[in-house]
C-alpha cells in the first residue's frame, strides 16, 4: 500500500478487526457482482470506496427512467447506457483506482462459469430464479462464496453461502428449482426504494467480511427484513442432502 492508499482507508486501517492486513486482503480481491440494479448499485459503490481492488460488473439491461427511484448508480445522463458500464463511470470518478471490468452482457451458463471462476466472492443482485440458480450451480462448482440479495415490494432478503466449507448448503437447498422462471420483479411489484438499499448495503459487508477475513460473516442463516415494521426474521439453513446441486456431492 502507499502512502495515498494508506490515507485513503485509514478510517478502515484504524479498526483492530481489519487492520492494514485486512485492508491489503481487500485491496487484492476480485469480486464478481451479477445485476446492478437497486442492489448491485450500492453493493459497487460499497465494495469500490472500501478498497475491494477488482470488480467485475454484469448486467445485460440498458438504465431507464423508472429505475433512478433506487438504482442509485445511475443518473439521468446514464438512461439508456449499459447498467454495468454506467456503474463504471460512476465508479471511476469516485474510485480511479478500482480496477472494474464490464460485461455488458445476461450471462449464460459458459460466461458465468468463467467469471466465477475468477471472483473471490461473488454478489447476486439479480431479480429472477432462473440467473440465481445459475449463479448459484456455478459457485458451487468452483467453492466460492455466494452473498444472495433480494428485494420486493417491501420485504428484503439476505443469505451467505460459503461454498467453501464442506457442509454449507446452498441457493437451491432454500430455494429447490420449480422452473416458474420467476416473474416476480419489481416492475410487476414495486419496490420501497431504501429497502435495496439496505439489502444491497448488507451484501457489500458480508463480501467486505469474507474477504478482509473479520467478524462473523452470516453463513448459513437465511435473514428477511419487513422494512415496514423495520423487523429482522433470522433462519438456520440447514443442508438439503437430496440437492441436486451440493447434496450428492462429495465436498473434501
Ligand atoms: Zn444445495
Amino acid at each position: 500500500m502507499d502512502d495515498p492508499q494508506l490515507l485513503r482507508y485509514s478510517r478502515h486501517i484504524m479498526l483492530d478487526e481489519i487492520g492494514i492486513e485486512g485492508q491489503q486482503r481487500l485491496l487484492d480481491a476480485t469480486v464478481l457482482i451479477v445485476g446492478l440494479g437497486g442492489l448491485g448499485s450500492p453493493a459497487a459503490l460499497y465494495l469500490a470506496a472500501g478498497g475491494v481492488g477488482r470488480l467485475l460488473l454484469a448486467d445485460g439491461d440498458t438504465v431507464d427512467l423508472t429505475n433512478l427511484q433506487r438504482q442509485v448508480i445511475h443518473t439521468e445522463d446514464s438512461v439508456g447506457v449499459n447498467k454495468a458500464e454506467s456503474a463504471r463511470q460512476q465508479l471511476a470518478r469516485m474510485s480511479p483506482a478500482t480496477q472494474v471490468e464490464v460485461i455488458p452482457a445476461r450471462l449464460d451458463e459458459a460466461s458465468l462459469d468463467s467469471l466465477v471462476a475468477r471472483a473471490d466472492v461473488v454478489l447476486d443482485c439479480t431479480d429472477n430464479y432462473k440467473t440465481r440458480h445459475a449463479i448459484n450451480r456455478a459457485c458451487v462448482q468452483h467453492r466460492k462464496p455466494l452473498v444472495s440479495g433480494a428485494a420486493l415490494s417491501f420485504a428484503g432478503q439476505l443469505a451467505v453461502f460459503d461454498n467453501r466449507q464442506a457442509e454449507a448448503p446452498c441457493y437451491h437447498c432454500l430455494f429447490p428449482e420449480q422452473g416458474d422462471g420467476g416473474a416476480q420483479n419489481c416492475a410487476t411489484f414495486g419496490v420501497f426504494s431504501p429497502l435495496v438499499g439496505i439489502i444491497g448495503t448488507m451484501q457489500a459487508a458480508e463480501a467486505m467480511k469474507l474477504l478482509g477475513e473479520f467478524g462473523s460473516p452470516e453463513t448459513g442463516r437465511f435473514l428477511m427484513f419487513d422494512a415496514l415494521k423495520n423487523d429482522w426474521q433470522t433462519l438456520r439453513l440447514p443442508r438439503d442432502p437430496m440437492c441436486p446441486v451440493c447434496g450428492g456431492k462429495p465436498r473434501p
